[in-house]
């Protein structure tokens, strides 16, 4: 079976255990500047907007690829995507995890016309329009989580017509003012906290509409799958899960990436974290005799 980029899927990993799976392309992506007038494949529908025909672009050669589990082995993915700040962080992000999935492909073919590879190009202005969406709402996801009140009542503003908050440059309404929100309103109070746990969830949902879809497999099994249609749709997913409490990120002291411990007693993210924060632990206590 064969399956191309643009159709996102789930596939069994084992006891009939399945989950949506990525490409990652082989290679190290690079940054381009052209502008490809013709692309022979524009892969359609697939939330494709005016910003991802902004040059320049992500490249990946598409000859070959790799699969892997994001939602499952990867489900703190977000809050790497979030450390991302420059265009070399960008190019490193998409060698390990694969492209967001706005992305358009062409072929190219020897001068004989003997071979034809396939690339997929991404604008790196899509990278840095999500970047600064999750960026902002994992910022005020942190507030929230630490109950910093005088911090976020700082960001809303109650008006003649509702209360708004303000994140970076943007400004947006939270509730209108017939809301029970605004009818209890105290910017010094706890209001300022469940209104901001108000706009975040409901951002996030705006992300997953339409991007998330709900999907049983055609063999019987009592399950109802969540699949994204994209990397993007996935990391959007799985802040949604961290907001509800089912992925608790943390950062390993062994490496300082993030991880789900999903048991309590895991402090690292691997074995080889493990083995290498005991080893320290051991010279340590050397030191100290
Ligand atoms: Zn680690």
């Amino acid at each position: 079976m064969s399956y191309s980029f643009s159709t996102p899927f789930l596939r069994n990993l084992v006891n009939n255990s399945y989950a949506f799976f990525w490409p990652v392309y082989e290679g190290t992506p690079k940054i381009t500047e052209k502008e490809r007038r013709r692309l022979l494949s524009v892969i359609g529908d697939r939330g494709l907007e005016e910003i991802d025909e902004r040059p320049p672009f992500l490249l990946c050669k598409g000859n070959r690829k790799r699969y892997y589990a994001p939602l499952r082995k990867n489900p703190t993915l977000h809050r790497s995507f979030c450390e991302i700040t420059d265009n070399e962080d960008i190019i490193e992000f998409a060698a390990k995890y694969g492209m967001l999935g706005f992305t358009r492909s062409y072929e190219v073919r020897k001068r004989d016309g003997s071979q034809s590879s396939a690339m997929f190009i991404e604008s790196i202005a899509r990278w840095k329009y999500e970047l600064a969406d999750m960026k902002q709402l994992v910022y005020l996801w942190e507030l929230i989580r630490n109950r910093r009140l005088s911090l976020l009542g700082a960001l809303m503003d109650r008006e003649d017509n509702g209360i708004y908050i303000t994140l970076g440059k943007r400004k947006d309404v939270i509730d209108d003012n017939n809301s029970p929100l605004a009818r209890k309103w105290d910017r010094e109070g706890e209001q300022p906290l469940e209104a901001a746990l108000q706009y975040l969830t409901s951002s996030i949902n705006k992300k997953v509409t339409g991007s998330v879809f709900p999907t049983a497999l055609p063999s019987y099994q009592k399950k109802v799958y969540l699949l994204p249609r994209n990397l993007m749709a996935g990391m959007w997913l799985m802040f949604l899960w961290e907001v509800i409490g089912e992925v608790r990120p943390h950062r390993c002291p062994g490496c300082d990436e993030w991880f789900d411990p999903r048991r309590s007693t895991r402090i690292t993210c691997g074995d080889r974290c493990r083995k290498r924060m005991s080893r320290q632990k051991a010279k340590h206590r050397e030191a100290l005799n």
